[in-house]
């Protein structure tokens, strides 16, 4: 029979599972055991919103069996199986979106660090079973299907699919374990103490048996006696089927009984990321509604978060029971990198998804949940800085869209979480910690804008703020400017870009000074404003250049970096900044234009 071939980025990846350089080839299992969790608890799911399943929760079941001398090690479990077009869609490329994009990683050498960058990133799930296997089968008969069918390849040059006999619903999958290498075991995953090992150290937590019969022995008595008259006894061997994991899951157990690092492991196998999570937060509540959570702050973006594919949501559970893959009103858009779990008995399994909306339990878990994610956000930046910066600059970005989101309503909640760069230390600041630091007499928070911190703090405006001693935030993401209009303050103290007209600086005397120079050169100020032709809205003597000769301002509501933002949108309206063209009446240049304009109007013009 002719061999189907497999898509183009699976046969890659298949082959680099099969070449795999990757120390924990033991994932497989880990791999394995969770797809048939996952397919049990659809069919769990199933038999208890509809009844005709006919399986109790104490019917489903996962099990290892092996046979030593054929090399076989077999998972199966009587979860919701697959059709044939369920093997071939589902085995046959891979179903991870933005697997295109990893493609040309793998197209990159073969280095150790990239693969398991791919592994632990993408979970490449049943793949991982060619880590240690010659030959993958799987036979599966679908629930609701009276016919299975047998999935068969032996690595990337293809695979079969067949008609087969399978008595009960549900997924058997057979690996043809490798042959031992020079430097690899392969056969430790035929031995009982390492399965079981392994099931302990991955899937201990999985609620549903996983069963294998292990080899016991007994004392057993015998027909002799000893000199005493007392029956000799021996040992006898026997296999008896063990259920090798506790099934408590994770998010069920207590702080003491599960350790941080326990939590995190458990995260990375199960949110596709290699890297822990900056925090883990933990609530077991008992008021209003009685429920579990694990939450985990990632401590970096996915490849797809700043894209419409990525979905927010955590996984919502009945007493153990998923209800929901993603759950999205359990997040707020601006935590909505949080990953993790909510478990509640309080919910009902039937609830429909457009229900579950309105569903009060629900709402006061959501909003619970959002205070609990800010607080502990707040309190890692004041306990470890190094975390933080590093959650921030992977979702720095998020929580600024939170503060212009649904017209400012969540600024309040957000803005202590804000950090900008501060020009006089060099490093990031929160708002909170500049307003401490502003010394007696400076009543704004001053900011610049620019492409990178060494622009912003070269801008001619800034020059003055600085000598005064005052602190400014460089502000050099393009919705920053958007960001400081939505708060317009912070604790009272309101926000002032260097690039306003007027800063308002000046000591009574210094003003009185400004008045007369204005007074003096009006002529020429608006000889000035009139040879550009309109393009500047006001033309003045500056109050804030020390060395620079002029500067362009702004005036009004919409400041020249806003404008240059609006204009990188297609079709959106294009509001203008209002210019204002400053002049230091105390530069050289300022002396020889006035020359000009007295003697020779034409060559001050130009
Ligand atoms: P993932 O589990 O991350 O989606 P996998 O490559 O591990 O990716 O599996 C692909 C798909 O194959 C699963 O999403 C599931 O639909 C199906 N599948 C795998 N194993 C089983 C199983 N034991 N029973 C039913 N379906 C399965």
């Amino acid at each position: 029979m002719a061999k189907k071939q497999f898509k183009a980025e699976s046969k890659k990846l298949l082959d680099m599972m099969i070449h795999s350089v990757y120390t924990h080839k033991e994932i497989f299992l880990r791999e394995l055991i969770s797809n048939a969790s996952d397919a049990i608890d659809k069919l769990h799911y199933i038999s208890l919103t509809d009844g005709g399943v006919g399986l109790d929760r104490s019917d489903f079941f996962i099990k290892i069996d092996v046979d030593k001398d054929k090399r076989l090690l077999t998972v199966s479990d009587n979860g919701i199986g697959m059709t044939k077009e369920d093997l071939e869609s589902n085995l046959g490329i891979i179903a991870k979106s933005g697997s295109l994009d990893f493609k040309k990683d793998i197209n990159q050498g073969e280095t150790k660090e990239q693969d398991i960058d791919i592994i632990g990133q993408f979970g490449v799930g049943f793949y991982s079973a060619f880590m240690v296997s010659d030959e993958v089968s799987v036979l599966s008969k679908a629930y609701g299907s009276d016919e299975a069918y047998l999935w068969k390849s032996s690595g990337a040059d293809g695979y079969t699919i067949t008609k087969a006999e399978r008595e009960e619903v549900g997924t058997t999958i057979v690996l043809k374990i490798k042959q031992d290498g020079a430097d690899e075991n392969y056969g430790e995953f035929l031995e009982e103490y390492r399965l079981r090992s392994l099931v302990k150290k991955y899937s201990d937590y999985i609620r549903y048996p996983i069963k294998m019969d292990v080899e016991k022995s007994r004392e057993v008595e015998t027909d002799e006696t000893d000199e005493d008259g007392e029956k000799k006894t021996k040992f006898e061997t026997y296999v008896e089927e063990e259920t090798l994991n506790s099934m408590v899951p994770i998010w069920q157990r207590t702080k003491k009984e599960v350790s941080d690092e326990e939590c995190m492991t458990f995260y990375k196998e199960n949110y596709y990321d290699y890297e822990d999570p900056v925090k883990v937060i933990r609530i077991s509540a008992e008021g209003q509604v009685e429920y579990k959570a694990m939450l985990f702050i990632p401590a970096k973006a996915p490849y797809d978060f700043y894209t419409r594919e990525f979905k927010k949501g955590l996984q919502l559970y009945s007493n153990g029971v998923m209800i929901m893959e993603k759950c999205e009103d359990l997040l707020p858009d601006h935590f909505r990198f949080v990953a993790g779990i909510v478990d509640s008995p309080d919910l009902s399994l039937n609830i429909s998804r457009e229900l579950l909306q309105h569903d009060r339990q629900l709402k006061i878990i959501a909003k619970y949940l959002e205070k609990r994610i800010r607080e502990e956000l707040e309190k890692l930046l004041k306990s470890d800085r190094e975390k933080y910066e590093k959650f921030y600059g992977a979702f720095g970005r998020q929580l600024k869209y939170g503060v212009l989101a649904d017209f400012g309503m969540n600024k309040e909640s957000l803005e202590n979480l804000l950090l900008f760069h501060s020009a006089k230390e060099d490093k990031l600041v929160s708002l909170k910690e500049y307003k401490d630091a502003m010394p007696e007499g400076q009543d704004s928070i001053y900011y610049a804008t620019g492409n990178t911190v060494a622009k912003a703090k070269a801008l001619p405006q800034a020059e003055q703020v600085l000598e005064k001693g005052y602190d400014m935030l460089c502000m050099t993401d393009e919705e920053d400017d958007f960001v400081i209009n939505m708060l317009r303050e912070y604790e009272g103290k309101n926000f002032l870009s260097v690039n306003e007209a007027d800063l308002d600086l000046q000591t009574d005397e210094e003003k009185k000074e400004l008045e007369k120079q204005a007074d003096e050169n009006k002529d020429l100020l608006d000889f000035v404003k009139e040879s550009l032709g309109g393009k500047v809205a006001e033309v003045k003597i500056s109050s804030k250049l020390k060395t620079h000769a002029v500067c362009l301002a702004s005036t009004g509501g919409v400041s020249l970096e806003m404008e240059k933002y609006f204009d990188m949108i297609p079709g959106a309206e294009k509001p203008k900044a209002q210019r204002v063209l400053e002049l230091n009446a105390g530069h050289s240049s300022f002396e020889a234009l006035k020359n000009a304009f007295e003697n020779d109007k034409e060559k001050a013009a130009k």
